[in-house]
């Protein structure tokens, strides 16, 4: 690929240049790039092994000379020059100890009262000014992009509870509060307590002033430098209340776009299922940021050797990217310690090799469209309004969907975060939602698991979900034998005896399961039975509402019932039917075939649909065969060839039944080879 063609597949390459190797890599850089088909350089600042704490304005000063040079050699070849400072707060504290280096320094108080020694709290002057000091110093280099880590967060370990947090917080709410009394009342099981929105929104609030001020110091010097914002998934934000499109437009006010870094996990390879999560880190931050956002999505590999990272599943994540309309992939696969590159020289050449095929995805997917799929929930205010149970941590505000999302794209159900024919539901999710809200989704396709249940009956919406009564779940222990559930209703797919276990969401027995009361008019599709084959209780129903609207309860509650014993055959064909039903035959994509873990997405643009689909497993499927919900009619199909052309697709099928068409592909698709259709419709 020249870089006199425009590259729609954007390589950023971060890269950590020490001191005691610097021209060497400096010059391997300028060597290996243009072969690589890197378009972007973004050097990260004294990272991770070698990193000395905070760095000080001293050793920024003289690191200063070297980003200028780097910065002239890169304008030399046409590469783009951005900057990544690696710590914010601080990922880490490995031993450092910022209070000997910066006297006064307030680090994080964790909530049991535990002193970090080296991150951060942002409220704390010294840190505010050491910042200002530092970032001056970097932005005087005029880089592109200026990344912010996703060290700037307020969860896990760098939830701050010091003395500044507290005053604050008292001030707040007009009352001197401790740590102790702060902590339990956030973690008050049942009904939050007032305190922990006011907690959230106050988080929120200096987040959102943080952002501002870095931007501020940026834009002080170069005003035509972007900000850029690696994120560690929407579901962890909520919970530090983080509010999206406040924080957002706090780091963009004088310099818009936005760069995006979604998190997309993996750091090291374990399991080919664990696309799932980076192609959803994808969907769930794109649906938090503000329209026009450019995203460089974070391809990472720790430690950076193939012994943790196969030069497969790296181009599977690039080929997710740009399959799920990324503009570019911030590449961070070589080590810190200053190993050069070629001395894992397969990566360079999959990057270069890779980059004509990954620039004909993204030429198409980066087209104004829209994905759809099943609807999945996403609310910022999550942490401030679900219910925690006794003996849960600040974890326990974690947004609940995750598992749902992974079920539904295992059973070739696409998902979405935007509008959709059906909407799935789950656990404390709808806690967040108004009544008129609620009430817009049950006048559509709404799937529940036992936990949204719940939370509706107990609103007051038991009349539109089709249940009576719904007691809390228990685990399937205390209900004591039962061996399976019958998928037996035949009008929703199913067959008597056709079982599946109960022995979820592994191998053991740790599922919760609600106890239901169908209400009249609702229909049963499946059934728990006994050792004896006997019916004890009702576990899935469908339900057509007086709003027009249909839903179907599940008793699981799927966050502890989802994971590979949910899977199979039987699961896939009810989970499928349902979703069908629910959307009154207008899902736009639904995927079967000859296989397992299938990762499938439709994107529409104007009079052509991209279809693509990934084979998350070893088997190789044999065949695929996709329901496209569409009244139109397809003109033509193209295939993605290997070496990065569209060609007529002369092995694919086409049917249609009552507004779907039904494509079968009859070529094996193995895991290393995705395969991206272009299909056009008549006018
Ligand atoms: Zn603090």
């Amino acid at each position: 690929m020249s870089h006199a063609n425009q590259s729609y597949a954007w390589y950023a390459l971060r890269r950590s240049l020490p001191l005691f190797r610097f021209d060497e890599l400096l010059e391997e850089l300028v060597d290996c790039l243009p072969r690589y088909g890197v378009d972007e350089i973004i050097v990260i600042i004294d990272a991770e092994e070698f990193f000395h704490g905070h760095p000080r304005p001293e050793w920024i000063q003289y690191y200063q000379q070297k980003l200028f040079r780097i910065k002239e050699d890169m304008d030399k070849l046409g590469i783009a020059y951005s900057l990544n400072p690696w710590v914010t707060h601080g990922h880490a504290d490995r031993g450092r100890d910022a209070r000997k280096d910066f006297p006064g320094i307030q680090t994080i108080i964790t909530p049991d009262g535990t002193e970090l020694t080296a991150r951060a709290c942002p409220l704390c002057s010294v840190w505010q000014n050491n910042m200002t000091e530092t970032w001056t110093l970097l932005s005087q280099t005029q880089p592109k992009v200026m990344w912010v880590e996703d060290d700037i967060r307020a969860f896990g370990e760098n939830a701050c509870f010091c003395p500044l947090h507290l005053k604050k917080f008292s001030e707040r709410i007009g009352q001197s509060v401790s740590r102790e009394q702060l902590v339990e009342a956030i973690l008050q099981p049942g009904q939050p307590h007032p305190w922990r929105q006011e907690f959230l929104k106050m988080e929120s609030d200096i987040m959102t002033d943080t952002a501002a001020f870095l931007a501020q110091i940026v834009h002080d010097v170069s005003s035509e430098t972007r900000m850029g914002l690696m994120s560690s998934g929407p579901r962890n934000h909520c919970m530090e209340g983080r509010d999206w499109n406040g924080f957002t437009k706090a780091l963009t006010k004088t310099s818009a776009p936005l760069y995006s870094r979604p998190t997309m996990g993996n750091y090291w390879e374990d399991s080919m299922r664990g696309l799932y999560h980076s192609q959803d880190s994808i969907k769930i931050t794109r649906y938090c940021c503000p329209e026009g956002t450019i995203e460089h999505t974070e391809l990472e590999n720790v430690p950076f050797t193939r012994y943790s990272k196969t030069t497969t599943f790296s181009f599977l994540q690039m080929a997710i990217s740009f399959a799920f309309g990324s503009q570019g992939v911030a590449i961070n696969i070589y080590d810190h310690l200053g190993t050069p590159m070629e001395a894992e020289a397969h990566y360079g050449k999959m990057l270069g090799d890779k980059k004509p095929y990954l620039n004909a995805i993204a030429e198409y997917t980066q087209q104004p469209g829209v994905y759809r799929g099943v609807r999945l929930l996403h609310n910022d205010k999550y942490g401030h309004h679900c219910h925690l149970r006794q003996g849960d941590g600040l974890l326990g505000l974690t947004e609940d969907g995750f598992t749902t999302m992974q079920m539904l794209e295992s059973l070739g159900i696409p998902t979405v975060y935007e509008e959709s024919p059906a909407t799935v539901a789950v656990g404390q999710q709808l806690q967040s939602y108004s009544d008129e809200e609620i009430l817009a989704m049950l006048g559509g396709g709404l799937l529940l698991d036992a936990a949204a249940a719940e939370v509706l009956q107990a609103r007051g919406f038991g009349e539109h979900v089709g249940l009576k009564s719904i007691l809390p779940s228990k685990p399937l222990e205390e209900y004591g034998p039962l061996s399976a559930e019958e998928h037996f209703n035949t009008d929703f797919g199913g067959a008597v005896r056709e079982y599946m276990t109960t022995l979820i969401p592994a191998i053991d027995y740790k599922a919760r399961l609600s106890e239901i009361e169908v209400a009249n008019g609702a229909t049963v599709i499946s059934r728990i039975v006994d050792p004896d084959t006997n019916p004890v209780y009702d576990c899935m129903t469908a339900f057509e509402n007086k709003l027009g609207g249909r839903v179907v309860v599940h008793a699981w509650d799927y966050e502890t019932a989802l994971g590979v014993s949910f899977n199979g055959n039987i699961r896939r064909r009810q989970m499928q039917f349902v979703i069908r039903w629910l959307s009154k035959d207008k899902m736009p994509l639904l995927v079967d075939g000859d296989g397992a873990y299938p990762l499938a997405f439709r994107k529409d643009c104007a009079n052509r649909t991209i279809l693509g689909f990934f084979n998350l497993t070893l088997d190789p499927w044999q065949t695929v065969k996709f329901q496209l919900a569409d009244h139109r009619k397809i003109r033509k199909v193209s295939l993605l060839s290997a070496d990065g052309c569209w060609q007529t697709c002369t092995t694919m099928s086409i049917d249609k039944k009552d507004g779907v068409n039904m494509l079968t592909y009859n070529e094996p698709i193995s895991f290393d080879t995705p395969r991206f259709w272009l299909i056009e419709w008549e006018q």
